[in-house]
């Protein structure tokens, strides 16, 4: 189902970091906004910071992508030095195809990772990508993605069983 994770975590540090290793997994194209940081927030925390170099440091190659502008992600970025797609437009594949080239690795040995199911997880399926659903760090958002939220809750509850 497309809509449908492969996993379900609260937050990006909860993530089995050695099952994507055992399951293939080379590459990680990570959302920024509300996945990363609350979606207030201009850079990485220590906690973000710590965890995209733990990424790096186990051999993981990590994108960032975002349906954010390029002086939002650029900032974010700065300190990191991630290959990043801005204005991603997710869930369109183009950005998806854009950062698997930065990845350099097929679409099947990479993991998506972001908090929402209709832009990061939709997306990520329709790549035959693996796609890790994280919840939302900040509930400050757009009057738009509230909406989309609240039918994003029910799936959530769904996938809590
Ligand atoms: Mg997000």
């Amino acid at each position: 189902m497309l809509f449908y994770p492969n996993e379900y975590y609260k937050t990006f540090s909860d993530i089995d970091i050695d099952h994507l290793k055992r399951i293939g997994i080379k590459g990680i194209i990570v959302d920024i906004d509300n996945t990363l940081i609350p979606w207030s927030n201009k850079v990485p925390d220590e906690n973000t910071y710590l965890w995209i170099n733990k990424l790096r440091n186990e051999g993981f190659k990590v994108c960032l992508i975002s349906n954010n502008t390029k002086s939002r992600v650029q900032e974010f970025n700065k300190d990191l030095n991630c290959p990043v797609v801005w204005n991603a437009k997710k869930p369109l594949k183009a950005a998806y195809i854009k950062a698997s080239k930065y990845l350099d690795c097929p679409v099947k040995n990479i993991a998506v990772v972001g908090d929402q199911i209709f832009t990061d997880v939709f997306g990520g399926n329709r790549m035959g990508m693996y796609t890790i659903l994280v919840d939302p760090l900040s509930e400050k958002e757009f009057f738009w993605t509230k909406l989309i939220r609240k039918i994003e809750k029910k799936l959530r509850d769904k996938l809590r069983g």
